[in-house]
């Protein structure tokens, strides 16, 4: 069998630890990046660099995508020099990036006329599970065309969701990320009242850690930030404020509000205003803790 020569485009916090990752396991692999610096290491490493999407489809059959947001997936898709342009029946693209279920449905229905076969693939698990490959993986699709691809999937997670046919995985995806998001406000808000009354944030988490009924990894991964008041991003704040609005728009097409969501949003929104952008989510509690100054 002819091996698969692996394209992936997107080299931020996640995509370079999931390509790393598909490089260690041995695979002939071309990243592309739209800040060429990011690349160098990977030249380093036996990579390939393509200057262009477009240049990446040409060289490859299977391409990852992991970028910011439905902006960043048009420019690499739809661009002149984007992968459309170099489309064929031998290419498959499978979106890692959390993208919204309107987006996904049009990008499915483009790679549907351009031949290219698509799987929807966003990933739960943050900076820590992508160098671990030990993201979960939400997949849609045809389900055959994700069998076929199980092995290199796998590479940069521990485990494969099927979630049916698109845009259910990105759906998925967002269903998750909603409890993320409140996850972490209740964190950072938990620890702003702790403080206001003078008791120590890290009890919460002593008795949060004690109890077999709270006990869960996520609020040990966001201890840190909280406790020592540094917000080096794993997840950016940015990134969060993006997945809310998808939440909103897509609950209000279908008649559906989601206040506690609505409220997060303008929380973010704040946070994201006072120049909080590229800091991690639990950059919120230092909003909270300023509401009315800032
Ligand atoms: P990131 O560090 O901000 O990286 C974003 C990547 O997108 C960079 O490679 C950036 O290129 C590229 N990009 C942005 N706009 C572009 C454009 N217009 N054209 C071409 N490339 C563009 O973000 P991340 O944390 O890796 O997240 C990537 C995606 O995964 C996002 O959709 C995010 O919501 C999702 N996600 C993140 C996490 C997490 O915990 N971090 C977990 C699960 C899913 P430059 O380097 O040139 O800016």
């Amino acid at each position: 069998m002819i091996p698969p020569r692996i394209g992936f485009m997107g080299l931020g916090i996640m995509g370079q630890a999931m390509a790393k990752n598909i490089l260690k396991a041995g695979y002939n692999i071309t990243v592309y990046n739209r800040n060429r610096l990011k690349t160098t290491e990977f030249l380093d490493l036996g990579a390939d660099v393509a200057i262009t999407p477009k240049e990446l489809a040409k060289r490859t059959n299977i391409i990852f995508t992991m970028v910011t947001d439905i902006a960043a997936m048009r420019d690499i898709m739809e661009g002149p020099l984007g992968i459309f342009e170099a489309a064929t029946s031998k290419l498959t693209l499978i979106n890692m990036s959390t993208i919204s279920p309107s987006y996904t449905k049009e990008l499915s229905l483009n790679c549907l006329k351009k031949r290219i076969k698509f799987i929807d693939c966003p990933v739960s698990g943050s900076k820590l599970q992508a160098q671990e490959a030990k993201l979960i993986l939400l997949a849609g699709g045809d389900k055959e065309e994700i069998e076929k691809n199980r092995k290199l999937l796998l590479t940069m997670g521990s485990s494969i969701v099927y979630a049916g046919k698109h845009p259910n995985a990105t759906a998925l995806k967002l269903c998750v990320n909603l409890i993320v998001s409140q996850l972490t406000s209740a964190l950072c808000e938990s620890s702003v009242l702790a403080e206001t009354l003078e008791i120590d944030p890290e009890l919460i988490f002593e008795v949060l850690n004690k109890s077999d009924a709270l006990r869960c990894n996520y609020f040990n991964l966001k201890k840190q930030n909280i406790l020592q008041k540094d917000y080096p991003p794993a997840f950016a704040l940015k990134n969060m404020l993006k997945d809310l609005r998808f939440m909103i728009e897509e609950s209000k097409i279908k008649k559906l509000r989601l206040p506690i969501t609505e409220c997060l949003e303008k929380l973010m929104l704040k946070s994201y205003n006072t120049g909080k952008a590229n800091e991690d989510l639990t950059v919120i509690a230092e909003t909270l803790k300023n509401y009315y100054k800032e």
